[in-house]
C-alpha cells in the first residue's frame, strides 16, 4: 500500500512537473490556454461536492494578478486604504492625522472606511508609541474591527501585557494569539488577515465569522471562530445580520501609528 501511495505521489509529482515546466511568461494567453487544455482530463472522477473532475481540463484558471515585490506591497487587485498620503477612503479624520506618511490614530475620532466589506484579506502595519502614554490597558491600544464589530486587537504587547485575550493579535475578549511575536515599542509591525464574515439568517448563526492572522509573518490565529461582536467584560453575541460593514480602527487615547493599509474583498462561500 505504501509503495502504491508512493507511486501515486511520484505520478502526481511528475504530472505537475510536466504541467509547470512548459512555456515561460512571455507566451501569449492563447498558447497558455491551449497548454492548460492539453494537460487537463475529462475522464477522471468528480470531486465530491464540486462540479469539477480531478484535473478537469475545463476548470477555470485562477485570475492572474501581479504580486507585490515584497509581501507588504499591495498586489494589483488590492484596494489601497492608506498609502501614506491620502485618507479619502476613510471617515473620521482629516489630513492633520497624517504624520510622516503614517496615520496618528490619536488625531482621529476613530476611523471607518467609506466602503463596506464582508470576506476579505487585509494587510496593515502598526506601531505602538515608543514610550508608555498610559497604563498597560491604554499604551498602544487600538484595534481593527471587521464589519465594525469584530476586533483584532492592537496594543503594546512587548514591554507591557494585559490579560491573554486582550494582547495584540487576540480576537479581543475571546481568543489569545497562538504565540506573541511582538516587536519593541515604536517599531513597525504587520498584520495579514483573512476574515470570513459570519453567515446569519435573522438571529440564526448559519456559520460564525472566522479569522486567520499572521502577525509579523507568524501565524497567530488559524481559521479561528469568532463568537460574536466584540464586547468588554461580557460574552459576545451576534447582533447584526448585515452581510458587510466598514473596517473600523479604534481610537483608544493612544498615539498608535498606522501605514500601508490595503484590502482585497473576497467571496469565500
Ligand atoms: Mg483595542
Amino acid at each position: 500500500m505504501t509503495c502504491l501511495r508512493y507511486a501515486n505521489l511520484l505520478l502526481a509529482t511528475s504530472c505537475l512537473l510536466v504541467a509547470t515546466t512548459g512555456p515561460g511568461p512571455g507566451r501569449a494567453a492563447a498558447a497558455e490556454a491551449e497548454t492548460e487544455q492539453k494537460y487537463g482530463y475529462d475522464d477522471t472522477p468528480m470531486l465530491p461536492g464540486s462540479p469539477w473532475r480531478v484535473h478537469d481540463r475545463n476548470r477555470p484558471q485562477p485570475e492572474r494578478i501581479i504580486p507585490g515585490q515584497t509581501p507588504a506591497e499591495p498586489p494589483s487587485d488590492a484596494i489601497l486604504l492608506f498609502d501614506g498620503t491620502d485618507l479619502s477612503q476613510w471617515e473620521g479624520a482629516g489630513d492633520e492625522a497624517i504624520e510622516d506618511g503614517a496615520i496618528n490614530v490619536l488625531k482621529t475620532k476613530g476611523l471607518a472606511t467609506k466602503r463596506t466589506f464582508g470576506d476579505c484579506q487585509l494587510h496593515l502595519e502598526w506601531a505602538t508609541p515608543e514610550k508608555a502614554d498610559g497604563s498597560p490597558m491604554n499604551w498602544g491600544n487600538s484595534g481593527v474591527f471587521f464589519q465594525g464589530q469584530y476586533e483584532l486587537q492592537i496594543i503594546e504587547s512587548h514591554d507591557a501585557r494585559i490579560y491573554a485575550d486582550g494582547i495584540a493579535g487576540a480576537i479581543y475578549g475571546q481568543s489569545p494569539p497562538l504565540v506573541n511575536p511582538a516587536r519593541k515599542p515604536g517599531q513597525w509591525q504587520s498584520f495579514d488577515v483573512v476574515f470570513t464574515a459570519p453567515r446569519l439568517e435573522g438571529e440564526k448563526v448559519v456559520a460564525p465569522a472566522r479569522m486567520t492572522v499572521l502577525w509579523n509573518g507568524v501565524l497567530v490565529q488559524y481559521h479561528q471562530q469568532v463568537l460574536g461582536s466584540t464586547l468588554h467584560k461580557t460574552l459576545p453575541t451576534y447582533s447584526s445580520p448585515a452581510a458587510t460593514g466598514p473596517l473600523v480602527i479604534q481610537q483608544h487615547n493612544s498615539a498608535v501609528r498606522l501605514r500601508n493599509l490595503w484590502i482585497r474583498p473576497l467571496d469565500l462561500k
